[in-house]
């Protein structure tokens, strides 16, 4: 089953958009064999990433958010396209940290405070467009709120959960909130209000698994609330034997010949979804000839 993805505009002038990424998480987790507190990190930035590439107008655009702080998980890497694909992975997918005093899992203490994220888009243009912003707390949505103001000049709220119980993920989602730049002080200064009471939204789609009703019982009585039709997000792997072959030219003959001569042949594990390549001697000796021709 699909996620489900719902945008509103509040008044032409604020952006809501609330994706449930449950399954995508569920997804993650199980190819990943993530731990908790790993499944937490990787779980919310696939989510923060999809509702960017939400705003895709082409299918084949595409992101690459890369979370890269100074804790045990390393680095985080999270895609997404036009068509509601987004993948994901960790660097290090068995990481534990101590709880939190509140009892939550201590996504900061995995990520770390002091570190990076870069994302970079391409949207068709000759050259990708490409930011970054430091990491403000590792939590990850205040994170991508700073890069999306730093970064982007766009004011935004962001709110990132995801919840589990016995290994698996039982709700995860997130809400990202866009101020247009008509918006007035009045209706800002009530959003942020609402938004900043968001405690765990995990736990409002835990209970309220349809995005568009999340969005209704935090924003539903504000004036002219629009909603647009609800799209669809899933976890899925783009990759392909061109893409690997394209990788394998990249080493250059030199040290794609030495792994050959090593291993006998060359293999490549796709790191978002598992799935093995193998290209025998023959296979490469093809790639590098058709290369040079
Ligand atoms: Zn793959």
């Amino acid at each position: 089953m699909p996620d489900i993805l719902q945008k509103a505009i509040i008044d032409n002038q604020i952006t809501v958009l609330a994706l449930n990424s449950t399954s995508s998480v569920n997804k993650a987790i199980k190819l990943h064999d993530l731990s908790p507190v790993a499944a937490a990190a990787l779980g919310r930035t696939l989510t923060v990433t999809a509702l960017m590439a939400s705003g895709f107008k082409n299918p084949t655009d595409y992101v690459t958010a890369v979370v890269k702080g100074n804790g045990p998980i390393g680095s985080i890497t999270a895609c997404a396209d036009g068509k509601g694909n987004v993948k994901g992975c960790v660097d290090n997918n068995a990481v534990e940290t101590t709880l939190r005093e509140d009892g939550h899992l201590d996504v900061g203490g995995a990520v770390g405070k002091t570190g990076k994220i870069t994302v970079i888009k391409n949207i068709g243009l000759k050259q990708p467009y490409i930011g970054t912003s430091n990491l403000i707390t590792g939590e990850i949505a205040e994170d991508f709120a700073n890069y999306f103001a730093v970064s982007e000049q766009q004011p935004c709220a962001v709110s990132l959960g995801v919840k589990l119980a016995k290994g698996k993920c039982v709700a995860a989602g997130g809400l990202l909130i866009q101020v247009l730049p008509q918006c007035g002080e009045e209706l800002l200064s009530e959003v942020e209000k609402r938004a900043g009471m968001i405690k765990e939204i995990s736990n409002s789609f835990y209970t309220t698994p349809d995005p568009r009703q999340v969005i209704d019982n935090i924003f539903g009585d504000l004036p002219d609330v629009v909603y647009a039709l609800p799209s669809s997000v899933r976890y899925k792997c783009d990759c392909n034997i061109s893409r690997i072959r394209r990788l394998v030219l990249s080493l250059g003959r030199q040290e794609a010949f030495d792994i050959v001569k090593e291993q006998g042949c060359i293999e490549v594990q796709c790191h978002f979804c598992g799935k093995k390549y193998r290209l025998e001697q023959q296979d490469v000796e093809q790639l590098f000839d058709k290369k040079s021709k």
